[in-house]
């Protein structure tokens, strides 16, 4: 049902919820709050004036002072309570407050407590009556992610509208299912996440709603049966001597979890079955050593082996450091390099020799899966940041060759139980161990006063003959958004560090040549400070690197955030990670704390609780795959393994489904699908 069809909805409100991805009634009622506005009882005023928020029921002790500033017009009343105490409230060019401020009103006062110049007083505080204030108390008042021109309230106001048409489909979790793990009706479901009128009634709705999520997830992953259980391999991959003559003259020893992983992959070639292996290890573990080793194998055995990752920049340092190691260790396999943005001619003449066979391994992005490519031999395809990927790009992959053995590498850190659940049919390797020469990477989280002291830091680090990175969350100077951009920053930057230490800018929108250049002069320890967005998240390995800064850094979600910092501390240098806290409220981000404390990829994971919604308005993407908007991989696990369970009731035929129910899951799971492919 269109949007407009709402009371108070028109074209324009359309189109602002269009840009939220929001473009139905029924897309609206999922379009589910990133926060909830609590109200607690009201507290005395020399209570209040101990926090930093809270709500004063309170009398105004005489009409209001309006004051004129310039152009800014104050108002400013005394306000009482019972304690006998008096507190200042301001407002700020809201001029039309002061017919509801008469003296003697008994009002509730909900505000920031400043503390300035030895006083407290009530910042910008809401005003309520008594009586609405009742009302709020203890409810969840719902917070949406919002764009410009669209309120808060206006979503609230259309969101009641739509409730109207809540649950009025029928409900694709069958009736045996949501009695068994007792879940609330979709009607419920929805009212109790948007409107809930207390704590247990969304906890309530949160539950069916996380698990429906993973229920039909889980169900439509089987369905499409992604990893074809152990089919025969038509390829035979021996152990080469030559495999293990590389690996033995490597300039460092593989740890012990890269030495079980590389063997457990071998064994699957051996098996004769068709692998699909997840290699999960922390950043920095070590993995493209291990997809390479198994590369080649397989060049010896005569077939070919394609890499693919999610950027440019990554592909190119993969291909690099392929032709590196080779040309070090007189190896004289060909590598092929395929990404978006190659010339057709420089294409073509890849194309060519991958039909050929000429090239034994194939690095590259998205382009690898292009209609054009074809391959001669292909028994092996890999996919680096598995997390980046859709399930249809993985198998597309896939489908270039004719079964071939699969590898995904991660970094994102599920526990293992979890792993086998989320991931299907794959098996799975886990490199928990880093290699052993590296030191923990130092933290610090700082505010903007920091600043002239990280400079002085990265000076010396960069007369030591290092690197650093500096991350800013913009890519240019962007109209109503205060946080820092590349673009500026690094013209800013140069003027505050010595003459002679050479900056230079990244980001996504820069042609991909130019990028790969940067990229390559970084990398070559020519260019002393590379100022980036997150394009340089994924994968990118300088090892000579040390300092990561990251501005703005409560505006990154944690995963990233260690995703950034894992770019240090990949040699044997002790390196450092300095985060600057822009936010100038009191409220100090615990989150920050969380990688401050700790270097542990799976323990941050599991302290990474509500703050995926914040990293999607900024274009990051938490965790591609299982992208659940309200389900959570670590703390839903209970829910996963009921969900899992459910699945297979179903499945195995323990719970039969009439056709009505069938074919109501059918038709969600189609769709689930649909999106899954993307
Ligand atoms: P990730 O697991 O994050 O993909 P990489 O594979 O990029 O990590 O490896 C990070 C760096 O560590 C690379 O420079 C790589 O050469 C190096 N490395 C890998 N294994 C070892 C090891 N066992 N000992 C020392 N350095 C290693
Ligand atoms: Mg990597």
């Amino acid at each position: 049902m269109k949007l407009t069809n709402l009371k108070g909805v028109g074209e324009k409100t359309e189109q602002y919820f269009s840009k939220l991805g929001v473009n139905s009634v029924e897309d609206l009622l999922e379009f589910y709050p990133r926060d909830y506005e609590q109200f607690f009882e009201p507290v005395s005023i020399p209570l209040a004036k101990e926090k930093n928020f809270a709500a004063i029921s309170g009398v105004v002790m005489e009409n209001p002072f309006v004051n004129k500033k310039g152009k800014i017009t104050i108002v400013s009343a005394y306000i009482a309570d019972e304690s006998g105490q008096k507190i200042k409230a301001t407002w700020f060019n809201m001029p039309y407050i002061s017919s509801q401020l008469k003296r003697g009103t008994k009002l509730v006062f909900r505000g920031k407590i400043g503390h300035k110049y030895n006083a407290s007083s009530l910042e910008q505080p809401k005003v309520y009556s008594p009586e609405k204030y009742k009302e709020l108390l203890l409810t969840l008042q719902p917070i949406y992610h919002l764009t410009k021109g669209l309120s808060n309230n206006a979503v609230i106001s259309a969101m009641k509208e739509a409730c109207f048409f809540a649950g009025k489909e029928e409900d694709f979790i069958p009736a045996e299912i949501a009695k068994k793990y007792s879940l609330c009706d979709r009607k419920s479901m929805i009212m109790g996440l948007h409107f809930p009128l207390n704590k247990e009634e969304y906890i309530k709705a949160r539950k069916r709603a996380a698990f429906e999520e993973i229920f039909v997830f889980l169900l439509t992953l089987k369905q499409l049966n992604i990893n074809n259980n152990k089919q025969k391999s038509p390829y035979d991959i021996k152990k080469s001597s030559k495999t293990d003559e590389f690996l033995n003259n490597l300039p460092f020893e593989l740890t012990n979890a890269q030495k079980n992983a590389f063997q457990e992959i071998r064994n699957d070639f051996e098996s004769g079955f068709v692998m699909s292996r997840l290699v999960q290890g922390d950043v920095g573990s070590g993995k493209t050593i291990i997809a390479l080793l198994a590369m080649l194998d397989v060049a010896y055995s005569g077939y070919q082996s394609a890499l693919m990752v999610p950027t440019e920049v990554l592909a190119v340092q993969h291909y690099e450091t392929i032709l590196e190691l080779f040309r070090e260790q007189g190896i004289n396999l060909k590598v092929s390099l395929l990404t978006g943005s190659m010339t057709a001619a420089e294409k073509k003449k890849e194309y060519e020799k991958i039909k050929s066979g000429e090239v034994s391994i194939i690095v590259g992005t998205h382009a690898l899966i292009q209609e054009k490519v074809e391959y001669n031999n292909l028994a092996f395809v890999i996919t680096d940041e598995q997390h980046r990927f859709g399930v249809k790009q993985r198998e597309s992959l896939q489908n270039k060759g004719s079964l071939p053995h699969v590898l995904v590498m991660s970094a994102t850190p599920i526990p293992r139980t979890l792993a086998i659940i989320l991931y299907g049919d794959l098996d799975i390797s886990v490199i928990n161990e880093l290699p052993a020469e590296r030191l923990p990477i130092k933290n610090c989280v700082v505010g903007k006063d920091y600043r002239l002291r990280a400079y002085k830091f990265i000076t010396d680090q960069v007369k030591m003959g290092h690197q650093a990175y500096v991350i800013c969350p913009m890519v240019e100077y962007t109209e109503g958004v205060d946080a820092e951009n590349v673009v500026e920053y690094a013209e800013k930057l140069k003027t505050n560090l010595p003459e002679g230490i050479s900056v230079k800018y990244l980001h996504g929108k820069m042609k991909a040549a130019e990028k790969n250049e940067i990229m390559d002069e970084f990398s070559k320890g020519n260019l002393d400070v590379l100022v980036s967005t997150t394009v340089i998240e994924v994968g990118v390995n300088v090892k000579n690197a040390t300092v990561m800064m990251i501005e703005d850094a409560q505006r990154f979600g944690l995963a990233a955030l260690h995703q950034l910092r894992g770019r240090v501390g990949r040699g044997e240098h002790q390196s450092y990670c300095i985060m600057i806290d822009t936010n100038e409220s009191e409220n100090k981000d615990e989150r920050l704390d969380v990688l401050n404390k700790s270097n542990d990829g799976f323990y941050i994971a599991s302290e990474d609780l509500k703050q995926r919604g914040p990293g999607d308005v900024l274009g990051i993407r938490q965790s591609g795959d299982m992208r659940f908007k309200i389900a959570d991989i670590y703390n839903d696990s209970a829910l996963i393994k009921d969900a899992k369970e459910a699945v297979d009731l179903i499945l195995d035929g323990f719970v039969k489904l009439d056709d009505k129910e069938k074919k109501l899951l059918d038709e969600k799971c189609k769709k689930t699908s649909e999106s899954l492919l993307l």
